[in-house]
């Protein structure tokens, strides 16, 4: 559903700062540049678009998109007028981000923007790794610094049980030591657990952070797929997931590097590796929240569970300035929620799941 806000530009909100009406800074934007993937992802493609998908992936690895997605120009001229309201820190996502075209050239755009305080724009990338075997050195001449790979499986096995793509297992090795190569780190490594399918991997993914010498960060599972694979006893929360590593080899718990960050950090007792888990569900991290979103078709989110988006694409496909624009994000920042309700009775759904918001 999108909201309509009607505005007129005040010139006090044009120079202030994203903040919410819960006091929140907001100064990190997520950006899908396509809601495409190359991938089947069981906990987050579980419906109808597996078979578009399907059809792609043997096309060519393009797989058809479900709405219009913004131009690389376009893109540009609203991350601009964010960072323009005091965004620091932009997360190009999907979808497959590797799939749009364009996003070397967006990325080497996004480069040579700056903050408000006239430091660089921290740009980063989260990717399932299949075709970075080609494009990290590319991003990384374009001005990349780290890149997040999505991988649920230490295994050939269950990784492609996951992303039902065979193939892919040795695509992302291969994804992941291109990125090394290319100096695209400190590489960090996404691992959504589900219960029954790869909650065995725990262990496995602490000993491959110490020994690939990357940062793994297990996420508690969202319901956020397209069919209806979640329920709470599916999720592997937190305290299991420390219990379990430190069984194996004892945890330190390491301070955070910033309020809002998202993940609890781990390195091991001798200080070799790092973990991390991202626990919105068993431990929810809303009062922190520094995030807006971007979808690929322009809309506004300012919560993954947001029942509402905003049309920013509308008003900018009418003609408004970047005066009304920025007016329309500030107005829109403050309405954010306080917090998701995952999990507590009349808990609804987004209208989209996560390949369609950018996760
Ligand atoms: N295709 C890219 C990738 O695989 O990283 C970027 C998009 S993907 C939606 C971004 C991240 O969201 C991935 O790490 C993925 O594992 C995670 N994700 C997707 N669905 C999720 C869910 N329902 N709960 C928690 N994380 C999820």
């Amino acid at each position: 559903m999108a909201a309509a806000i009607c505005l007129n530009p005040s010139p006090e909100t044009r120079s202030a700062r994203l903040t919410d009406s819960h006091g929140r800074v907001i100064h990190d934007l997520r950006v899908s540049i396509t809601d495409r993937c190359n991938y089947k992802c069981v906990y987050c493609r579980t419906g109808e678009s597996v078979a578009h998908a399907e059809s792609a992936i043997a096309a060519g690895l393009e797989a058809p998109t479900h709405y219009a997605e913004l131009t690389i120009e376009e893109y540009l001229r609203l991350i601009k007028l964010f960072v323009g309201l005091g965004i620091t820190k932009v997360r190009l996502t999907g979808g497959e981000p590797l799939l749009r075209r364009g996003l070397v050239e967006l990325i080497q755009e996004l480069g040579s923007l700056r903050t408000l305080t006239g430091e660089p724009l921290d740009v980063a990338l989260t990717t399932n790794g299949h075709l970075l075997g080609r494009l990290a050195a590319p991003l990384k001449a374009a001005g990349l610094d780290r890149v997040t790979v999505s991988m649920d499986a230490v295994d050939e096995p269950t990784f492609e049980r996951i992303t039902h793509v065979p193939g892919s297992f040795q695509a992302v090795l291969g994804g992941i030591r291109a990125a090394r190569a290319a100096g695209l780190t400190p590489i960090k490594i996404n691992c959504v657990l589900l219960r029954g399918f790869n909650d065995d991997q725990v262990e496995s993914f602490a000993r491959f952070a110490r020994r690939e010498d990357v940062v793994v960060r297990f996420i508690e599972f969202m319901p956020l797929e397209e069919g209806r694979l979640w329920t709470p006893e599916i999720v592997v929360p937190l305290r299991e997931i420390v219990d379990r590593i430190g069984r194996v080899l004892p945890l330190v718990s390491l301070p955070p590097l910033e309020a809002s960050e998202t993940a609890r950090r781990y390195t091991f007792a001798d200080g070799i590796g790092e973990i991390g888990i991202i626990a919105p569900v068993s431990q929810a991290f809303c009062g922190a929240c520094s995030r807006v979103r971007l979808t690929s078709d322009g809309k506004i989110r300012t919560c993954l569970f947001s029942q509402i988006e905003h049309d920013l694409y509308g008003h900018m496909r009418r003609g408004d300035g970047d005066d009304e624009l920025r007016e329309y994000i500030f107005q829109i920042v403050q309405g954010k929620e306080a917090r998701h309700h995952i999990g507590e009775p009349g808990f609804l759904k987004p209208s989209r799941s996560m390949i369609h918001i950018g996760g």
